[in-house]
């Protein structure tokens, strides 16, 4: 097989009609004239890379990896990944300090954990903010999560006892936020988990998913987190017999999909044992299991889909459990990115098309005006809340404050 038929194969990328319906979902495009869209930086492009590697454009680092011009592609063409594969490929410029402290989300949280009121007290204050700005060209007007003092893993391990002896178990991959910035999510699932007889173990040594190492041009780095993650995964899935869960749809995502497409990691034999716990706990209500609510809560959601949720077509599983809490006034909220994707974000150049991208899901969640903002991604819930002052839970989260 020749290179064009390897990326064909891979990427579908010939299968494109030029139909052009990527380029109008593509958020980037509506609001930066220096990004050349989803068409011609995929399928178009890949035609004349594969002919000569001059023709790569670093205009290209504007893709935010939102997969919104796959879901829109009537012909299955990859383009996101076609995008990401390329910059892997073709993109050699050193990782900037500033890209590579965004992307070591172990390594930040875990010395930030230990100073969390300081750190967190620092990061907050407006001089903090600008010299960020003026150094790193961080921006100065993003909000950074507050960091925990205490780990969601030394937590479990705490609890693994009494999580053994449940009848039913999987594994839970908890990521990076909820390890070092928010373990109450983790301690959300465990919670509605056990109320359905399930118990919930560590997986021996997470790290990263690597998200940020990708697309901040740390694929070395990332196929080595990768790697590492795929033999944990292996162990839980295949020695031990359990599912994997998640509570980021980033996370999941790139389990399941970005290792194989973008990093050339073989994942197929775990690949289907790894999902987003909204849907597991679905299933278990399908086959009849039950969660039993409080009588008496009372709460109007809106929920905002994340792009990587719409990608892996799994966003109706926490609309269904959602509307299935009694007391619960539901808004399924207009398919829109929020604009964060991850670091891109918190990135000075971008900041500016960041909140662009991100005005008609805040102005739909201010007319709506619900008590809270329901999302599985938790930069969205950083977007959010920064640029609405809507508070944002996890659909796991709301289950677990419903439960009875
Ligand atoms: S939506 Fe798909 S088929 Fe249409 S131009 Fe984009 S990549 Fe090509
Ligand atoms: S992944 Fe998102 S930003 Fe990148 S080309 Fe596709 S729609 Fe545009």
């Amino acid at each position: 097989m020749n290179l064009q038929e390897f990326t064909q194969s891979k990427y579908n990328f010939e299968e494109c009609m030029k139909c052009t319906v990527c380029t109008a979902y593509c958020p980037v495009l509506q609001v930066n004239p220096l990004y050349p869209g989803p068409k011609q930086a995929g399928p178009d492009g890949e035609r004349l890379r594969l002919k000569d590697p001059f023709f790569f454009n670093y205009a290209l680092k504007y893709c935010m990896n939102c997969k919104r011009c796959e879901v829109a592609c009537p012909s299955g063409v990859k383009v996101a990944d076609l995008i990401q594969a390329a910059r892997i490929k073709h993109d050699h410029s050193k990782p900037k300090l500033r890209d590579r402290m965004l992307a070591s989300t172990d390594t930040m949280g875990s010395l930030a954990r230990p100073l969390a009121p300081v750190v967190n007290a620092t990061i907050g204050l407006g001089v903090t903010k600008s010299l960020l700005d003026a150094t790193l060209k961080i921006d100065k007007h993003r909000t950074f999560p507050k960091y925990s003092g205490r780990s969601f893993e030394g937590w479990l391990k705490r609890h693994a006892k009494a999580q053994a002896a449940f009848p039913e178990q999987v594994a839970y991959f908890h990521g990076c936020y909820v390890n070092y910035n928010y373990p109450q999510l983790g301690k959300d699932l465990v919670k509605v988990l056990n109320a359905l007889g399930v118990g919930v173990q560590l997986l021996e040594k997470e790290k990263c998913c690597s998200i940020a190492l990708i697309t901040n041009g740390m694929s070395g780095k990332a196929t080595k987190q990768a790697t590492h993650n795929v033999g944990v995964l292996r162990k839980a899935i295949i020695d031990k017999g359990l599912k994997v869960l998640t509570t980021s749809s980033t996370c999941s995502l790139t389990l399941r999909d970005e290792y194989p497409g973008l990093l050339g990691i073989d994942n197929s034999d775990i690949r289907g044992a790894i999902q987003i716990a909204v849907r597991y706990i679905y299933e278990k209500l399908e086959g009849g299991a039950k969660l039993e609510f409080k009588p008496d809560y009372h709460k109007k959601i809106a929920y905002h889909v994340p792009c990587h949720m719409e990608r892996l077509g799994w966003g109706v599983f926490s609309e269904k459990l959602l509307r299935s809490i009694p007391g619960v006034e539901f808004t399924l909220l207009d398919s829109n990115c929020c604009g964060i994707a991850g670091t891109y974000g918190f990135k000075k150049e971008n900041y500016e098309a960041s909140q662009k991208i991100g005005e008609p899901l805040f102005n739909q969640i201010r007319e709506v005006n619900p008590d809270v903002v329901a999302c599985d991604c938790e930069t969205c819930k950083w977007q959010i809340e920064m640029s609405t002052g809507y508070k944002v839970m996890n659909p796991i989260s709301i289950l677990a404050e419903a439960l009875a």
